[in-house]
């Protein structure tokens, strides 16, 4: 069988600022020239100035004039990387009270289908029972989606026709899910950002039915945002905050060239915990986010 080329990594951090092939070369002076272009390099890597300037200035403190070779600042640049993401280093927290909703809110294309594929496979084979709710009544296509992903994963996922008020198919759901005893209870939701009242009304009309039901519902409420996506990252996590109660974020698209600098931003800007990252198609690439193998993947 043909074996894939894989896709070609982009350089990490340091392959970029002194150039491939050059981290055997000898000690390099800590100066304001070089202070600058790490300075520049990171905010090129989406991880905003504020973050920039402060990651070079704690890399610089006690340091000028110093001769680093290449793997020390690799080794600083991670560690200062590191630091900032440890403590958003957190997995989904799963209360003891049945079913744990989880609402699953993000723009269309960001990965939210199968991410919830990807959640229900892995909670199935940690012997939990699962239900999904397709939440996006309005697209006849995402709703096709996630019955392909409930079956992959051997998880029910409950439908309503096309129109039907989202509210009503998560009241079902969590009907079900309570009368069957189920474990974990994910629900989608609509990602069309065009009519943000809209959204608004939809999510809160949701989180007012299943709280009908469970006043502590929802107990998660994870966004799912594209990390290949920079600067729109950090502000789709400004929208949805103001439209949902947003607990957590699922990071996709991880793997291939994209090295996800924004993360680093995210983390420094909004605090919220990373559950997860997506890091490929298929229904197990899904891995719980580890800050010093990120760091290392970012500084490369
Ligand atoms: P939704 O519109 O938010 O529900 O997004 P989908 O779940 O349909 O995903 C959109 C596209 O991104 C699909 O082609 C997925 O296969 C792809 N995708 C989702 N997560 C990942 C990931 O972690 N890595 C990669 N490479 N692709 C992903």
């Amino acid at each position: 069988e043909p074996v894939p080329e894989p896709a070609p990594q982009k350089p990490g951090l340091i392959g970029r600022l002194f150039g491939r092939g050059e981290t055997a070369a000898p000690r390099r002076e800590l100066d304001d020239a070089m202070l600058e272009r790490l300075e520049e390099l990171l905010i090129q890597s989406d991880m905003g100035v504020e973050t920039a300037l402060r990651v070079t200035a704690n890399i610089a403190e006690g340091r000028m004039g110093r001769k680093l070779s290449v793997p020390e600042i690799k080794d600083l640049l991670a560690a200062e990387i590191a630091r900032i993401m440890e403590p958003v280093a957190k997995p989904m927290p799963i209360y003891a009270k049945t079913p744990q909703v989880v609402l699953v809110v993000g723009v269309n294309g960001s990965g939210k289908t199968t991410t919830i594929g990807k959640l229900a496979s892995q909670f199935r084979e940690a012997g939990k029972s699962v239900v999904i709710a397709a939440g996006d009544t309005f697209r006849a296509a995402a709703v096709e989606q996630l019955q392909i992903w409930g079956d992959r994963a051997g998880v029910p996922v409950m439908t309503a026709p096309q129109g039907t008020d989202p509210a009503s198919l998560a009241f079902d759901a969590m009907t079900k899910a309570q009368a069957e005893g189920a474990d974990l209870l994910l629900i989608d939701t609509a990602g069309r950002l065009q009519n943000r009242q809209d959204l608004m009304e939809e999510l809160s009309k949701i989180v007012r039915v299943i709280r009908k039901k469970d006043p502590d519902a929802p107990h998660n409420t994870l966004l799912v945002l594209d990390a290949t996506t920079g600067q729109n990252a950090l502000s789709q996590v400004e929208i949805f905050r103001n439209i949902a109660d947003v607990s957590g974020l699922v990071m996709t698209k991880l793997d291939g060239t994209a090295r996800g600098g924004v993360l680093v931003a995210l983390a420094d800007r909004f605090g919220l915990p990373i559950h997860a990252i997506g890091v490929g198609e298929q229904i197990d690439d899904l891995a719980p986010f580890d800050p010093e193998d990120f760091a290392r993947a970012l500084t490369g």
